[in-house]
């Protein structure tokens, strides 16, 4: 038992070929270890035989690997002899994308929420519109993320409805809600690092029929992530990988899209350019959006219509204009300047 866990721990868990070297190495360990604690010399030179010698070698190479390199010896770039192909351009009549023409509108309906006594959401209504942009605002722990994770169902509600169109989607678990149209990023963004762009995105392209293969590629030459296809995701920057995710979500074809501060740490460049590039996709396609953001410009340049949340509660809504100019919004925002960002807090991100 020993040592097959040894073999996993020193090779890599998550490769074949970490497998195959963990199991080299300690069978080859052991081997040498075996012959010294049985050697005859030993008695030669005044030493006791050894036992245990064994587990103590393999012991301490566990700990060299798991300080030198803690997922392993051969982590996670399997070595390969052919690379795959890169994906192949798209004929220009593959690039035809079904048209969904959101016809459906997405309603949340007194939605609420409490966490060990905090209310994080208090009887929360909002409708997306077919094909609209929604800006959703509100200073930090209004509870933002809290209302995405239950729409796309990573959290249930306490209380309340969400349907899109006459879907309702309160009950279903995160998978189905995204077979039903909903598609979604998240704050601290969610990539799978270990398997490649390409990956990623089929992974997302799976969830609905056709073929997967074809939908990655369209998605892929979407935002030109084409470059990267085959580099793991968790080695790409920062911005990069938010495209992917948000590449990922679109693999889905959703209806609606929701993202989760998406341009957070991202550049003036890469946050126009995300700007554009979603303002593209919500006039080709229909898709509605609902946006969480911070950066005031890129939510009015972006949205049709804003929500405010505070505390919980929706405080306003309406044209973003109108909203900046609104007592209750700039109260809320004033009367927490001095709180400190609260951020990361929270599992569902
Ligand atoms: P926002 O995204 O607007 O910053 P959140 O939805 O993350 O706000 O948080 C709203 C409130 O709910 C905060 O007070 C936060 O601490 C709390 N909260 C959020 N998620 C959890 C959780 N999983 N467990 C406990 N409290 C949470
Ligand atoms: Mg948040």
């Amino acid at each position: 038992m020993f040592s097959l866990l040894a073999m996993g721990i020193l090779g890599g868990m998550s490769t074949l070929s970490g497998a195959v070297a963990g199991a080299l190495v300690v069978t080859a360990l052991s081997e040498v270890t075996r012959r010294i604690e049985g050697a005859p010399w030993l008695e030669s030179v005044g030493l006791p035989p050894l036992f245990g010698l064994t587990q103590i070698v393999l012991a301490v190479a566990i700990l060299f690997v798991m300080y030198r390199r803690p997922d392993g010896l051969i982590a996670w770039r399997e070595p390969t002899w052919r690379r795959p192909a890169p994906p192949t351009p798209l004929a220009p009549s593959e690039m035809i994308v079904e048209n969904r023409i959101a016809s459906k509108t997405l309603r949340i309906a007194a939605v609420s929420k409490s966490f060990d006594g905090v209310q994080a959401l208090n009887a929360v209504s909002l409708e997306i519109r077919a094909g609209e942009a929604l800006g959703l605002i509100g200073p930090n722990g209004s509870g933002k993320t809290t209302l995405v994770n239950i729409v796309s169902g990573v959290l249930g509600a306490d209380i309340g409805t969400v349907a899109l169109g006459d879907v309702a989607l309160t009950t279903l678990p995160p998978h189905r809600v995204a077979a039903a149209g909903v598609a979604r990023t998240f704050q601290n963004i969610r990539v799978f690092e270990h398997l490649s762009v390409y990956d990623n995105i089929r992974v997302a392209a799976l969830v609905r029929d056709g073929d997967p293969d074809l939908a990655t590629r369209r998605v892929l030459a979407e935002p030109d992530l084409d470059d990267v296809a085959l580099t793991p995701a968790g080695s790409l920057a920062y911005g990069v990988r938010r495209r992917v995710e948000i590449a990922r979500a679109l693999a889905m074809n959703p209806v609606v899209l929701l993202l989760d501060e998406p341009t957070a740490r991202m550049n003036e460049v890469e946050t126009a350019d995300l700007a554009r590039r979603l303002k593209d996709l919500q006039r080709r396609q229909g898709l509605s959006l609902l946006v969480i953001e911070h950066d005031q410009s890129f939510v009015r340049s972006m949205c049709d219509r804003l929500v405010v949340l505070s505390q919980g509660s929706v405080i306003a809504e309406g044209a973003p204009e109108a909203i900046r100019r609104d007592p209750a919004v700039i109260e809320a925002y004033l009367g927490r300047r001095h709180t400190k960002h609260d951020d990361n807090r929270g599992v569902d991100k």
